[in-house]
């Protein structure tokens, strides 16, 4: 069975080698393993997450392709994510990947409890521990959660809980924080390090989200007794984003009876919310109260030496080496938020292996751009007149003249467009700022460039290029 799925491997590697860049495929795919082959399924094993979501992201439709090729129409790919020891975790392949290709999505994804458990005579009563799922994601431990001053309290008060779970003076452990800062990772962690260390302890990680799903379920098939039955026997509940309860009384009222059924018999509770128990809108004082019975610890965003710390760490796990001036320039400028961090180190990889380039400071700066809402700020018309004209080699005044020859045209309804496109400024004061123009002129300018952005795949890139330089001269 080995050898048939390197066999079948093989063969689609061959297929993929011929449509993507040999830089990407050493870098993607040489180090996947094949390890089984089944019913036309066939299982590869990659080194880490991130690995899987770059494949998902960049090759989906090339692996696609090559699985069908080689196993024909039923031919399913399944991921496996290798842990640290290098044993594979073998994965249901129970969901088909977001572009709904034949590619199955790993397990770490946080899955939903199924309610039907609930009603399975074999779980109630007295629950078989081995048939519900904690839904929590592998890739969340302890030892991927950099540290830094930002999250010292939270992260120790974390690991003392999962040494002592329900043993401690941190019950509820209530982690607060922004969005993207790792309250899900941290509780997560949490999870993953009592499971680990206590297998047959019931952990369950569940966002209050499908929590309220899961109590409108019940209520509609008449199982709410079941359903409080299957929560009261947990050993460790993790809610996920409890502000969501804000406003649900009936869901409220649900959980105090849990909460204060897990509390008086010594079970852990880890809440997450994205704003301190006190700021919390729409969920009952009782709640609250109880909220702060244990210890709330924020998250804040990190300071630039842990957002270096923490991307290069991931980095490192996703076998990618990149400048350390290039690490630093990001780390600078995307400072309030883990997840953006990690969406630019993908952005930026995803670069540099379109343009098979090295990743580099100016690609850094590119990709950066991505992450940046509003560029409006500070962008002003004289500045784009000055990099229009520098491009097209041509005067500066130019641009505000008469004039119909068509070297000087194209860049003037350039220039105008961009004004339009990256400043807040009014038609009518980019018309004066191009010698008295009137609001029509302007308008015909924008349109004339968007048509042909439309036609001409060239000038779109060159406009989108100007686009790019015009941000990036803010940015120093
Ligand atoms: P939140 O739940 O607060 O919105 P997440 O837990 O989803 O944030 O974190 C967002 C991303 O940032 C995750 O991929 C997580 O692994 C990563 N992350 C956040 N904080 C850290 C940290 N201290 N070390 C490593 N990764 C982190
Ligand atoms: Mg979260």
């Amino acid at each position: 069975m080995t050898n048939n799925c390197q066999v079948v491997w093989d063969n689609c590697l061959h297929i993929i080698k011929r449509s993507v860049p040999p830089q990407s495929y050493q870098t993607w795919f040489e180090p996947i393993q094949p390890v089984q082959l089944e019913n036309s399924v066939l299982t590869i094993a990659v080194p880490n997450r991130l690995f899987y979501e770059w494949l998902e992201e960049n090759f989906v439709q090339v692996l696609r392709t090559s699985i069908l090729q080689v196993l024909g129409q039923n031919g399913r790919l399944r991921y496996c994510i290798l842990n640290s020891s290098n044993a594979h975790r073998s994965i249901p392949a129970n969901k088909e990947s977001s572009a709904s290709v034949a590619v199955a999505e790993p397990p770490m994804v946080p899955g939903t409890f199924d309610i039907e458990k609930i009603k399975d005579p074999r779980i109630i009563p007295g629950i078989r521990r081995d048939k519900v799922a904690s839904n929590l994601n592998p890739n969340y431990t302890f030892d991927l959660f950099i540290e830094g001053d930002c999250n010292r309290l939270a992260r120790n008060a974390g690991l003392a809980v999962a040494k002592k779970p329900g043993g401690t003076a941190f019950n509820p452990l209530f982690i607060f924080g922004n969005v993207g800062l790792g309250k899900t990772h941290l509780a997560q962690a949490i999870g993953n390090q009592i499971v680990q260390q206590s297998p047959d302890k019931l952990v369950l990680y569940v966002s209050a989200e499908e929590f309220t799903n899961q109590i409108i379920q019940a209520i509609k098939k008449n199982d709410v007794n079941a359903f409080v039955n299957f929560y009261q026997s947990l050993d460790v509940l993790i809610m996920d984003d409890i502000h969501f309860l804000g406003g649900k009384q009936k869901t409220q009222e649900i959980f105090f009876f849990l909460f204060n059924q897990l509390h008086q018999s010594g079970r852990q509770i880890i809440l997450t919310s994205d704003r301190a128990p006190r700021d919390l809108e729409g969920i009952e004082d009782r709640l609250i109260s109880r909220f702060r019975w244990g210890l709330s610890a924020d998250l804040q965003a990190p300071d630039l030496e842990t957002r270096m710390a923490i991307l290069s760490h991931k980095l490192e796990r996703a076998g990618v080496k990149v400048n350390h001036s290039v690490l630093e320039y990001i780390c600078y400028n995307i400072k309030d938020n883990v997840r953006d961090l990690e969406g630019i180190m993908v952005t930026l990889l995803a670069q540099s292996m379109l343009m098979s380039r090295e990743v580099d400071l100016e690609l850094a700066k590119s990709a950066i751009l991505n992450f940046i809402k509003s560029p409006s700020r500070g962008i002003t018309i004289e500045a784009i007149q000055n990099l229009v004209a520098e491009h097209f080699n041509v005067p500066v005044k130019c641009l505000s003249e008469e004039g119909r020859k068509r070297s000087l045209v194209v860049p003037r309804h350039v220039a105008i467009y961009l004004c339009k496109q990256l400043t807040n400024h009014s038609l009518k004061a980019i018309g004066k700022a191009f010698g008295g123009r009137d609001h029509s002129t302007i308008l015909y300018s924008c349109r004339t460039v968007q048509d042909m952005m439309d036609t001409d795949p060239t000038f779109r890139a060159n406009v989108e290029e100007l686009e790019k330089k015009v941000k990036m001269s803010l940015m120093h």
